[in-house]
């Protein structure tokens, strides 16, 4: 069985990871999405409401499963058994970063291989700060987010408003 691990911050998810998740999980047999920490980033969603936010939208897709770690990635990925990693593409700057965690990965643990998807041209300008910052600003969100997620976003954006 072929697995593949999508791993990310997603907070929240976007379309652009969305369109990855589909494509990835037409792909392998099995898709783990991974909510992973970054200690760089003071997030919107906590990591259970992440998670939940893409369980509600990857619902249709039978071989995605969504979890969450704090762990190295390449420690989580040897405790799931023999997968590879697969990461999305947006531009040249993403490459440099990704390419730099690819080698990494696969120097902790020689077992893992990370697999590119580009973006598709759509969503090659999405990011989820991205999104964070227009929706302060109540920029239509139609095409960046999934329809099932945007009224949690907005009262999230709402109540951060309200704190500040
Ligand atoms: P973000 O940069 O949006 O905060 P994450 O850290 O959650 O994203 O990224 C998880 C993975 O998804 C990374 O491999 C990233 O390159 C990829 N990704 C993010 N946005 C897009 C997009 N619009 N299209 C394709 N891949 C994306």
């Amino acid at each position: 069985m072929k697995t593949a691990i999508y791993p990310g911050s997603f907070d929240p998810i976007t379309s652009g990871h969305l369109n990855i998740i589909r494509r990835a999980s037409s792909i392998f047999d099995k898709l783990i999405v991974c909510v992973m920490v970054n200690a760089g980033k003071n997030p919107m969603f906590s990591q259970e409401e992440r998670v939940e936010l893409i369980r509600r939208v990857t619902g249709d897709l039978p071989n995605v499963e969504v979890d969450c770690s704090n762990e190295l990635l390449a420690e989580y990925a040897r405790q799931r058994g023999r997968c590879v990693i697969v990461k999305g593409l947006r531009a040249v700057s993403d490459f440099e970063t990704e390419f730099q965690m690819a080698l990494i990965n696969h120097k902790i643990n020689p077992d893992l291989d990370t697999m590119f998807l580009t973006a598709d041209s759509q969503y090659m300008y999405l990011s989820s700060s991205m999104v964070k910052e227009l929706g302060t600003y109540g920029v239509e969100l139609s095409d960046l987010l999934p329809s099932e997620i945007i009224p949690d976003f907005q009262e999230r954006i709402e109540s951060r408003k309200k704190q500040l």
